[in-house]
C-alpha cells in the first residue's frame, strides 16, 4: 500500500502504517499493552498509560458509543465528499477514543452514548477508511 495522497487523506506515518494496512483489509485494530493490558490509539511504539514498549496490534470488535460529533456543511478541500457529513469521536468497546465519521444516520437522530458499529467506506481510488453507523 502506498502512502495516501490528497487533502482528504489521513497522514500515514511509520507508526500507523500497520494499522492502516489492516484497515485496507477491513480490520480495525487497537494497540494492546502486554504490561498493563490497556488499549490505546493512535498507534505508537509504546503504551501511553504505562510507557511500556510491549505493545501489539490486536483486533477490535467494531462496537463503539458516540462520544461527541460535529456536522461539516462546507469545506474548502477540493474533493467530492458528500456534504454535509458527520465527524465524530467514538469510544471503542476496547477503550480507545477514535476520530471517525458517522454514516447512515440523520443528524437529528444522533445522540451521545448511542451504540455504533464499524463499517468501511471505500473511496473512489480504492482507499478504505473506517466509519461507524448506528448499530442495527
Ligand atoms: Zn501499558
Amino acid at each position: 500500500m502506498g502512502t495516501p495522497v490528497g487533502p482528504n487523506r489521513p497522514t500515514v506515518d511509520i507508526d500507523s502504517e500497520a494499522w492502516w494496512a489492516a484497515i485496507q483489509d477491513r480490520r480495525l485494530m487497537v494497540n494492546r499493552c502486554g504490561s498493563c493490558e490497556r488499549n490505546s490509539l493512535y498507534v505508537r511504539p509504546f503504551c501511553p498509560h504505562c510507557w511500556s514498549e510491549d505493545v501489539n496490534l490486536v483486533p477490535a470488535s467494531g462496537r463503539s458509543r458516540l462520544y461527541t460529533w460535529s456536522v461539516i456543511r462546507q469545506n474548502a478541500a477540493p474533493f467530492d465528499a458528500d456534504l454535509p457529513y458527520i465527524v465524530a469521536m467514538v469510544d471503542l468497546e476496547e477503550g480507545p477514543r477514535l476520530m471517525t465519521v458517522v454514516t447512515d444516520c440523520p443528524v437529528e437522530q444522533l445522540c451521545a452514548g448511542m451504540q455504533l458499529e464499524l463499517a468501511f467506506r471505500e473511496d473512489t481510488d480504492g482507499f478504505v477508511v473506517p466509519v461507524f453507523r448506528p448499530l442495527a
